[in-house]
């Protein structure tokens, strides 16, 4: 999820290495360290915290030697932030080092496996795994033993590997995670992102899944996993450290649209196996699950509007009662919440003051507080009794994409899961969950592809004073998000409506020309919404319809429609806030607002 970068040269390493994580710094992360080989051992400095303990505690990379090197700064997904946890991580013996970047789905097995062989583990991380089996399965020759590795490994990784007796090479490789080889004179790098080696080299190349590379200081070796060697073309970066730190693109939330179908399938691939939901996160036994007589949703700002699909999507497949709650007002309501409650929190920072405090309440009150949450070891994901994490990564822009994303993901495994449970949903649906839920990432990337479709809307609506979202069911759940998302970026006043409800107020402020977005996804409503379509443009507004793409009716209303592949019922927020998401984006880039960092807003709202 984080940072890599590796040195081979004949420069001391640790000063070029910590100069390149400081490259990466503009990513967030936890922790951060390095590891070299002297010509005797590896040598490893880690520290939790700022890049900058890391820099203090090897005098700026001066206390070590060596010429080869790994480092890395770490965004935890398994085991908190801290010294023992950061990379790289060593094998028993110290014979091997290993950086990553990414999950392995499967650690928990291997980790059990080994234990049981003896092998003792220092950290809680997934990564140790496979320093530990490289020592374990080696017989002699590093790159037969990574390969034989990597056969047992399910997940994703990028991968740099150094060992004690061979201070002559790095070993490369990369299964869904972006690892690249910078090309220098008698030198030679490795980076997760070419910013890390930027002001080094512009000469790349870039490791494809499966191919594994060896590194050495005047030659690079690039081989498939049966070691038939790989021809590859030198590909020469132009981009700045600016453009280049945001992927290519011109913002953070661009690039953070364009990775939602990677983070919703690192966030449910985990914890799908054999067609089943597996969220052993969940510590709660079938009976107190079924005991629990309602539901109580808290959050804020976007996560707060997961919690109103939440609560569709709840109240449908588990039939038992939400409340989802704005936890601002929750704190000082006197709610009722008790331990028949069950408590779910949302938040990305997991540091949200608001939502952080409403929790504490309803632990007071005796409920079990489950935490939906993207940083692992933050104040909510410790103090909640369950954490589910969201595997998104670190979220850069302050407007939420990736995040809302991954959280609706969640909320999805959990109704699964609970559904199950609880036996309110049968196998037949329960199957089809499971792989409507798997086709999710295709699908955002079916609808990411026709972006321009979206742009070119963009720029004939980017004028407007006032926008009005319209939806009902889950679609009034979406209109929420997508009218914040709007506001927040674009600075275009815009306001959520149940389209039900417009007449009863709202529908006086429709005149010529008002844009209306009318989300017509939920099937069994489309009808109605139809009807609310026809009730705004007789009043002279402009709609554009968000629409299933087998749906065509829409079309005869509305001025434009947006078009979207149908999916489960419940799972439309997710593909249907994608054009949503780019909407705004396009409108507040074509009025050259500073996108990534809208006026007024934070990333982390760690005050009241
Ligand atoms: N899953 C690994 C860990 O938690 C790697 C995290 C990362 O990609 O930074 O240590």
């Amino acid at each position: 999820m984080c940072g890599i970068v590796g040195y081979i040269g004949y420069e001391q390493a640790a000063p070029l290495l910590l100069n390149g994580l400081e490259k990466l710094e503009y990513r967030g992360y936890d922790s951060a360290g390095i590891c070299l080989n002297n010509g005797e051992k590896l040598i490893v400095e880690k520290a939790k915290g700022k890049l900058e303990v890391l820099k203090k505690l090897t005098e700026n990379g001066t206390t070590l030697s060596g010429t080869v090197g790994i480092g890395h700064t770490r965004w935890a997904t398994h085991g908190e932030p801290s010294d023992i946890n950061a990379h790289p991580h060593l094998s028993e013996s110290r014979r091997f080092a290993v950086v990553h970047n990414g999950i392995i789905e499967n650690y928990i097995q291997i980790k059990e496996e080994l234990s049981k062989r003896g092998i003792q583990f220092l950290s809680k991380t997934d990564t140790e795994v496979i320093a530990q089996l490289i020592e374990y399965d080696y017989q002699g020759n590093l790159v037969d033993t990574v390969i034989k590795v990597l056969s047992r490994l399910e997940g994703s990784y990028a991968l740099g590997i150094i060992s004690k007796d061979n201070p002559d090479e790095i070993i490369a490789v990369r299964k869904e995670s972006p690892l690249i080889i910078g090309l220098g004179e008698n030198e030679n790098y490795i980076a997760s992102d070419v910013t890390a080696i930027l002001t080094k080299t512009r000469k790349i190349y870039r490791l494809e899944n499966n191919e594994i590379a060896v590194i050495k200081r005047d030659s690079i070796d690039i081989m498939d996993m049966d070691k038939k060697a790989i021809h590859k073309d030198v590909e020469t970066v132009s981009w700045d450290i600016s453009a280049a730190e945001k992927g290519g693109y011109k913002h953070f939330m661009f690039k953070e649209i364009m990775e939602q179908p990677k983070a919703i399938h690192d966030t449910i691939t985990p914890r799908i196996k054999d067609g089943r939901v597996v969220l052993n996160e969940i510590q709660l036994t079938d009976e107190q699950l079924k005991a629990f007589n309602k539901i109580n949703i808290l959050a804020c700002g976007s996560a707060y509007h997961v919690g109103v699909v939440a609560k569709y999507v709840f109240e449908k497949v588990l039939r038992k009662p939400v409340e989802v709650d704005l936890a601002s007002e929750f704190r000082y309501r006197d709610p009722i919440v008790d331990e028949k409650t069950l408590t779910i929190v949302i938040s990305q920072s997991g540091e949200t003051a608001d939502t952080k405090e409403a929790m504490k309440e309803a632990q007071r009150r005796g409920s079990h507080v489950i935490s939906i949450v993207n940083v692992v070891g933050s104040a909510i994901a410790t103090e909640s009794d369950d954490v589910i994490y969201t595997w998104a990564g670190p979220e850069i822009a302050v407007a939420t994409t990736k995040a809302y994303s991954t959280q609706l993901a969640v909320i999805y495994l959990m109704a699964i899961y609970m559904g199950d449970k609880l036996g309110t949903i049968n196998s037949e649906a329960y199957s089809q969950y499971v792989d409507e839920l798997q086709q999710l990432p295709e699908k955002i990337t079916a609808i990411l592809n026709n972006k321009e479709s979206i742009q070119n809307l963009a720029s004939k609506n980017f004028n407007n004073r006032d926008v009005f979202f319209i939806g009902r069911n889950i679609d009034y759940a979406l209109s929420l998000e997508g009218s914040l998302k709007l506001k927040e970026i674009s600075y275009i006043h815009s306001e959520a409506y149940a389209a039900g409800e417009l007449k009863h107020g709202t529908i006086s402020l429709i005149e010529q020309g008002t844009l209306v977005i009318a989300l017509a996804t939920h099937e069994a409503l489309l009808g109605k919404i139809i009807s609310n379509i026809q009730e705004v443009q007789a009043r002279g507004a402009n709609v554009i319809g968000v629409a299933c793409d087998n749906r065509s009716e829409i079309s005869e209303v509305a001025q434009n429609v947006i078009f979207i592949p149908p999916t489960c019922d419940m799972f439309l927020p997710s593909l249907a806030v994608i054009p949503l998401q780019l909407f705004a984006y396009y409108v507040a880039s074509l009025k050259g607002c500073d996108i990534d960092k809208p006026r007024n807003l934070a990333k982390s709202v760690t005050v009241e």
